[in-house]
Parts: C-alpha cells; sequence; structure tokens
C-alpha cells in the first residue's frame, strides 16, 4: 500500500492545530519537507518534549512524507533555545541528509509563513500555501502519527502540555475523547479553585471553563489560570464592547500594524487600517475590511501591540469573515518584500511571558507516561479541517482499540477516526461518538 493511502487509513491530520488531512500535503509533489518543532506559543512544551524523546518516529515521518512528496530537502525547524533537544537532533542527523533549522525565540517563529521564508529564503504568494513555493509544512506529531500509520497503527492518543495552576505541569499521551477533566487530574490538580483553562494556546488558543469538553486531534494542551487573571479580561469581551471601545479609543498609533508579523514580511496586512471599519470614517467598513485579508491571527497586536488594550486582531477577524459571508475578495498584486525593520522588530517570547503577565507560568512540562484509563471518552467527529467523520458503528456495538469509528466523508476533505480504547459505544449522535471503557484495559488504552 502506498504510504499517501497508509496515512490516509490512519487518519493523520495536522496535529500543530490546523487539522489539515496529512493525506492531501503527502499528495503533493514538493522539493522540501519543513518538520515545524518551533512551538511558539508560550507556556506549551510538547513538541520540544516529542522531540527529546521521540526523535526516531519524527525523523521516520519526516522521510516517509519525503518519500511521498517527492521531497529533496527534509528540514528540521526548533528553537534554538532547546538544547537537549537540539542535541539529540544533531547526533540522529548525523550521516543524513536531513538539515536541521535552528530558529530564535521569538513569536510566531512557527507560522507556516515565516518558517518557510526562513528555511527556504521563499516568500509565499498573498493568500498562497506552502505548497506555492515547493513546501510541505507538518508538525514534529504529525511526522510522528505518519510513522506509526504506516505501521499500521492509527491516531488514537493526543499529545498535550499542561501548565499554570496544577500541581504537576507535564506532558503526557491522552487517548482522544478524554476530558479536561481527566488532564487536571494527572496534572495533579489545581492549585487554585477559581481557574479558567485557555486551550491550545495562550495567543491563538481557546478559552473554556467547561470540564466535560474533550481532547481531539488538534488540541496542544490546557494553560490553567486564575478567574480574574489580565487574560481573561482580554479574551472575554463581547464583539460589542470590542468594537465600542475600538471605535472610541483608536487613536490610529499603527503600533498593531508596525509589529504585525505578517506585514513585516511584506504582506498587506495593516491593522490600524482595519479598525476604521469600526466606522469612525464615512468611507465604509468595506474598504477598510480588505487589509485584514492576509492576517493570520496570531494575536500579536491585540494582546502585545496595541498600547490601548484594543481588539485590532479580533477586528481583522470580523473583517475576514465579513468579506467571506459577501463573497468579497482581495487580492495583493504586489509581490511581497520583506519590511527592512523585520529582525528588529521581532518579539522575544520573554518579553510576550511580561507582557501577558504569565511568566511566573513559565516552567518545564516533562514528558511523564501512564495517563490513567478514563471511564469514558467523548469522541467529536469534527476533529480536523473539512466535513465531520461519518459514524460506522451502532449504539451497543462493541469495539476494541485501534477500530474504526467513523470514515471518511464521501468526496470531500476530511479524517478517518479510530477507537483510543475498548469498549462499549453507548452513544453515537450528530457530533460525537461516546465509548465506555472495558473495565482492566491497560493503561490510557495502548502504549503510544
Ligand atoms: S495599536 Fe491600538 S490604538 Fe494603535 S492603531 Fe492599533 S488598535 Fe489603534
Ligand atoms: S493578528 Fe494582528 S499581528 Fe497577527 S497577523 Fe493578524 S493583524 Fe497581524
Amino acid at each position: 500500500m502506498q504510504i499517501v493511502e497508509k496515512i490516509k487509513n490512519g487518519g493523520v491530520v495536522g496535529a500543530g492545530g490546523g487539522g489539515f488531512p496529512t493525506h492531501i500535503k503527502g499528495q503533493s509533489q514538493v522539493e522540501y519537507v519543513l518538520a515545524n518543532g518551533a512551538e511558539c506559543e508560550p507556556l506549551i512544551h510538547k513538541d520540544v518534549e516529542l522531540m527529546t524523546h521521540r526523535s526516531a518516529e519524527i525523523l521516520d515521518g519526516l522521510q516517509l512524507m519525503m518519500e511521498s512528496t517527492g521531497a529533496t530537502r527534509g528540514v528540521v525547524g526548533i528553537k534554538k533555545k532547546n538544547h537537549n533537544a537540539i542535541a539529540i537532533f544533531r547526533q540522529a542527523l548525523q550521516g543524513t541528509d536531513f538539515e536541521l533549522l535552528e530558529l530564535g525565540d521569538f513569536y510566531p517563529a512557527g507560522d507556516e509563513y515565516e518558517l518557510v521564508q526562513l528555511a527556504t529564503g521563499r516568500l509565499i504568494p498573498p493568500g498562497g500555501i506552502p505548497l506555492d513555493v515547493g513546501c510541505v509544512v507538518s508538525n514534529v506529531e504529525t511526522l510522528f502519527n505518519v510513522s506509526k500509520a504506516v505501521k499500521d497503527s492509527p491516531v488514537t492518543h493526543k499529545f498535550v502540555s499542561v501548565a499554570g495552576l496544577v500541581k504537576e505541569p507535564k506532558s503526557f499521551w491522552v487517548p482522544l475523547g478524554s476530558s479536561y477533566r481527566d488532564l487536571l487530574d494527572f496534572a495533579g490538580g489545581t492549585t487554585q479553585s477559581d481557574f479558567v483553562m485557555l486551550v491550545s494556546g495562550v495567543l491563538m488558543g481557546g478559552f473554556s471553563t467547561d470540564l466535560d469538553e474533550v481532547v481531539t486531534k488538534t488540541c496542544a494542551g490546557l494553560i490553567v489560570l486564575p478567574a480574574d487573571h489580565y487574560l481573561v479580561s482580554r479574551k472575554t469581551r463581547s464583539t460589542e464592547q470590542m468594537n465600542r471601545i475600538g471605535k472610541s479609543a483608536c487613536d490610529q498609533c499603527t503600533a498593531c500594524t508596525e509589529i504585525c508579523p505578517r506585514y513585516l514580511l511584506g504582506y498587506d496586512v495593516q491593522p490600524h487600517k482595519v479598525m476604521r471599519s469600526l466606522s469612525f470614517t464615512t468611507s465604509g467598513a468595506d474598504y477598510w475590511n480588505k487589509f485584514a485579508t492576509y492576517c493570520c491571527s496570531c494575536g500579536l497586536c491585540t494582546l502585545y501591540a496595541c498600547p490601548e488594550d484594543l481588539f485590532p486582531r479580533e477586528a481583522c477577524d470580523q473583517a475576514k469573515k465579513s468579506m467571506q459571508d459577501a463573497g468579497v475578495q482581495y487580492q495583493q498584486t504586489k509581490a511581497p518584500k520583506i519590511h527592512s525593520m523585520k529582525n528588529y522588530r521581532r518579539v522575544p517570547t520573554k518579553s510576550l511571558l511580561r507582557r501577558l503577565r504569565i511568566a511566573k507560568y513559565e516552567v518545564s512540562t516533562p514528558l511523564v507516561e501512564g495517563f490513567p484509563l478514563p471511564g469514558e471518552v467523548r469522541i467529536l467527529l469534527q476533529q480536523h479541517a473539512g466535513k465531520p467523520a461519518v459514524p460506522v458503528v451502532k449504539t451497543g456495538a462493541s469495539v476494541t482499540t485501534d477500530d474504526l469509528l467513523a470514515d471518511l466523508p464521501e468526496n470531500s476533505l476530511g479524517a478517518r477516526i479510530h477507537a483510543p480504547l475498548s469498549g462499549q459505544v453507548t452513544e453515537v449522535t450528530a457530533t460525537y461518538i461516546r465509548i465506555v471503557a472495558d473495565a482492566g484495559t491497560e493503561s490510557g488504552g495502548k502504549v503510544v
């Protein structure tokens, strides 16, 4: 069977957050495959743990993706500060043609546009994807999963970090569909009763207080913060409030644009202009919305740059949605050209930690095995880009670890989903499949 078929059968999707089905990337023909181990979201350190402890599988996955895509160059991107992981990869790369790309400790070093430019010197065309310049970018955990899938072991677990207000910050594998409650328990529980969770990242991640939410193939982990933390007030404003404050308080200082990583790479992203769409000019929102088109929602403008604590990233998100709803497109015609100040305006992670008032939560999250078998898992059918997977099991069915639970939607983008543990299917709905675990199954379902 071809590599790409095995990847498809194994339900591999982008584990770095995008959830794009990896078999589609594996079908392309490119020159470079880039292993993305930049891990730039503060406080989450799962990728560096994986690189420290599972380098052989990551490199095997990289080799397989290169074979599948016909790539001749394989590059591993990792931050210079991760000395242990770098030493391990240097050793592992000896005598191979793979290259190591050491990255500075900046945010967002892991953005595909940034990584492609740093690794190849090429700029992705405005609105394009790495494929447009002969590259495939895959997160290191995705490559780990590729290696497993080609050995007929599908994606059933997720590697996550849990940090912040927990007794034992750590990284570990959990069966898909495990609850956030299970994750916090394995991290020793929280150190404060009044807390919130940032899911998968401080800047680009979501926000939750629901312990019954479950882990998907794109979840990077949980960051537990006090309920009255500065970031909570920044992330819980209503759209109406954000717009009202932005409309009255934005003085068009342009700090948001001057720090924007996409603007500095030469793309026509200008959040200060998008702020004008909040209607403090008479020109109309449509004209100003277009300056959000190439925004990657990294969050720097809102959470780092704006001296008034306004919400330019959210204004950009609204602008992109409004353009999409109206079927309006904007195409930058000028070729991107890197801003002369780009290297001087990069945002160091240390500054970001201070600005976001989370420096005290910055600790290592070492890999720990032995996540206990959850009593049940709730497997979401939509945990990847594309359409939801289609259940192939019915309520009452018995399933064994690795069994297919839900298949690819016909003729559509999507991914298969497999059972992370043995048990009985107790519920199949339009959005999830619930499995109650058989008693006595080994720790966490299977050994990853
Ligand atoms: S940084 Fe803030 S105040 Fe300045 S232009 Fe941007 S949104 Fe307005
Ligand atoms: S979120 Fe802000 S800083 Fe980030 S790409 Fe969009 S406009 Fe630029």
